[in-house]
């Protein structure tokens, strides 16, 4: 009878701590675990070998090694709470739970996962418990865990995985290709997000679920015609980190990247378009985030991010409806990783953020008097009778336009004119930010008089106008930061993908912000639409109303939508550019603020020819509604009063 024991000893010195493992809490926790109750008898005599050995079902136990090195990598201690995915015969699991207060360890074959809790019975391992189930869901009800150890590699680390993970958490995870190259990955959560290091090289079975790899024995219809066209360019990922902002390094070298988003209220959209623009500000150098927001609430986030000097806001930003669309806890985990990642950077090169819409009448006029306050009181006094015109209107300026087009009240557009003019002729006066800031607030107020006017005139005025507010803002922006400078721009897909390829377009003379970026960068612009086909968004029914969390209605047949899903691919990227034989014009849904679903077809639906409109598409099957950080009149009237605390106000996004 071979003496176990010394074989285990053995393996740990040769093995483990031969090859550099040296936390002895791992050492001692191998040297407990009788290796050989976790292999088929048959194997016993190979228990300690330096190799993975099989388990049934096609499985393995995995290596001695690359057990422990997980295990020191997740850094456990005594007290702390394990999540083990893909959890084989039980020995890793066997192995934590004699480091760690309690081990929950999930795995998707139900015989595997039956024997494994029959050993860890036997072996009287009392604070493990193993779960038959798709691990890479986690343990949903279990709470948060301090560290996540996952032994099988998906194309990306699992949403559903990273939300388990409490706030100095550890996840191990092997990341990469399906029986190709994988990466070992260590995911910290810190108090602004995720860390990420790499471990190196490995090889894992595929992690098979909803957050991993399709699993090859479900039964499902292989995509046929047009849904196989897209699936044949479909470049699945399963969460949204580094790996899926990855799949954009090849729009790195365009000056201007606009990211869509088919709803103003899905999380996702918002979480995807963060991990990109992180990617793109920290390793390709774009300099400019622009929005589809108010130049003078993001001017305030922009202060915070960039630690600028500037007037306090008399109100936190973002007042007007639909504050979700900028107060949501995904833009604000953006906000703060810019300022963060702005924080180690010289001023100049410190990433920026600007709104490129014309909603700010009252805001901008505010801004231009602060600024002639600071500089030349008797400019502003002028300015203060000019704007005067506009004033009775600043809270309700869509009425302005209705009482100029009845011939009711004279037009003020020769006063704002007049004083835009002006400020521009002023030239800078002192700090460049703050100039430009007051040059585009006395823009604003003219663009947003113009607006109000011919709102009312009805057809594509008003919307053209305001695209092309939008195109020249962002002109102006990248011109003001010198002639390396690059943008990403976040706005809605009928902003951003190219009118001339939709209804919008070709039937209502519309044009937009991606046809005019087209029109003016060529092949440096990059169009990138986002869509979804169920799950909830946050939207309301009517403008000004709630914002509620509703159900989206399937994909009507004859839909992009409906296309994509047919593909059986839970969340993809289509690279457009190489796509072959797709049709050419259907229908496309565009939910807005608002989503009214009992008139669906005919509110949120038009013909659009996708792969003109876009350079690349990306694609969540399944996708939630945006989670709010605060719901309106939350301002906290003692921040108002104290100048210091109103530091604070963007936190509260
Ligand atoms: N840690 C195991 C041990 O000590 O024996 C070895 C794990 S083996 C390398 C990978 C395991 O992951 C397999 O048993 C496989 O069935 C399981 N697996 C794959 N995808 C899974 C998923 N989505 N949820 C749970 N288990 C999964």
């Amino acid at each position: 009878m071979p003496d176990r024991m010394t074989e285990r000893h053995r393996m740990v010195a040769t093995q483990i701590e031969g090859r550099g493992v040296r936390d002895p809490r791992v050492l001692d926790a191998m040297r407990e675990v009788p290796r050989e109750a976790f292999v088929d008898p048959a194997h016993a005599p190979q228990a300690y070998a330096d190799r993975p050995l099989p388990i049934g079902e096609g499985q393995t136990i995995s290596q001695p090694y690359i057990v422990a090195l997980m295990l020191e990598a997740a850094g456990i201690g005594p007290r702390d709470r394990v999540l083990e995915v893909g959890a084989g015969s039980g020995y890793a699991a066997a192995v934590a739970s004699r480091m760690a207060a309690e081990v929950r360890a999930v795995e998707r074959i139900g015989p595997l996962a039956e024997a494994a809790r029959e050993r860890l019975t036997g072996l009287g391992y009392d604070n493990v418990d193993i779960r038959h189930d798709d691990g890479s869901n986690g343990w949903p009800e279990g709470g948060q865990f301090d560290a996540i150890l996952v032994a099988a590699a998906g194309p990306g680390i699992p949403d559903a995985l990273r939300g388990q993970l409490a706030p100095g958490g550890r996840l191990v995870m092997p990341v990469g290709q399906r029986g190709g190259a994988q990466r070992l990955v260590r995911l910290r959560r810190t108090d602004t997000g995720f860390e990420r290091d790499d471990l190196g090289g490995v090889a894992f079975v595929p992690l098979i679920g909803a957050g991993g790899f399709a699993d090859p024995a479900a039964p499902r219809p292989a995509p046929t015609g047009q849904a196989a066209a897209i699936a044949r360019i479909a470049e699945p990922f399963a969460g949204i980190d580094d790996d899926f902002a990855a799949l954009f390094d090849r729009f790195a070298d365009r000056r201007v990247i606009l990211l869509g988003e088919a709803s103003h209220g899905t999380a996702e959209f918002y979480r995807a378009r963060a991990a990109i623009t992180r990617r793109l500000v920290s390793r390709h150098g774009f300099g400019i985030i622009a929005c589809e927001a108010d130049w003078p609430d993001m001017a305030v986030l922009d202060r915070r991010i960039r630690q600028r000097p500037g007037p306090l806001p008399a109100e936190p930003p973002f007042q007007r409806f639909p504050r979700w669309m900028w107060r949501n806890t995904e833009f604000a985990a953006l906000v703060e990783w810019l300022r963060h990642e702005n924080a180690g950077r010289e001023p100049e090169d410190r990433a920026a953020l600007y709104g490129l819409d014309l909603y700010s009448l009252g805001a901008s006029i505010d801004a231009v008097l602060g600024y002639l306050d600071r500089h030349d009181p008797e400019a502003a006094r002028i300015a203060r009778d000019r704007y005067g015109c506009l004033t009775p209107w600043a809270d309700e300026p869509a009425h302005y336009g209705s009482a100029v087009l009845r011939r009711r009240y004279d037009s003020c557009e020769q006063a704002v004119a007049l004083q835009c003019r002006e400020i521009l002729q002023r030239g800078i006066d002192g700090d460049p930010d703050s100039y430009l800031d007051a040059a585009q607030n006395a823009r604003l107020v003219s663009a947003a008089e113009r607006y109000y006017r011919v709102m009312y005139q009805g057809g594509a005025a008003s919307w053209n106008l305001r695209d092309r507010h939008m195109l020249e803002t962002l002109e102006r922006i990248l011109a003001a930061r010198g002639p390396n400078a690059r943008a990403v721009v976040w706005a809605h897909n009928s902003h951003i993908g190219d009118a001339r390829a939709t209804a919008m377009g070709r039937d209502r003379g519309e044009l937009n912000l991606g046809q005019l970026c087209r029109e003016r960068f060529g092949d440096e612009a990059a169009l990138i639409g986002f869509g979804t086909g169920a799950g909830t968004v946050a939207a309301a029914d009517d403008w000004g109303a709630e914002m509620e969390v509703m159900d989206i209605r399937p994909p009507l047949p004859g839909s992009w939508e409906a296309l994509c899903r047919e593909t059986g691919i839970p969340r993809f990227v289509a690279d457009l550019a190489r796509a072959e034989r797709l049709p050419g014009d259907l229908i496309e849904r565009f939910i807005g603020v608002i989503y009214r679903p009992e008139s669906e077809r005919a509110s949120h639906y038009m013909e659009a020819d996708l792969p003109r409109q876009f350079d690349a598409w990306v694609w969540f099957d399944r996708s939630s509604a945006l989670e709010p950080t605060s719901h309106g009149g939350d301002a906290d009237p003692a921040a108002r009063a104290d100048p210091e605390d109103a530091e604070t106000y963007p936190t509260g996004l």
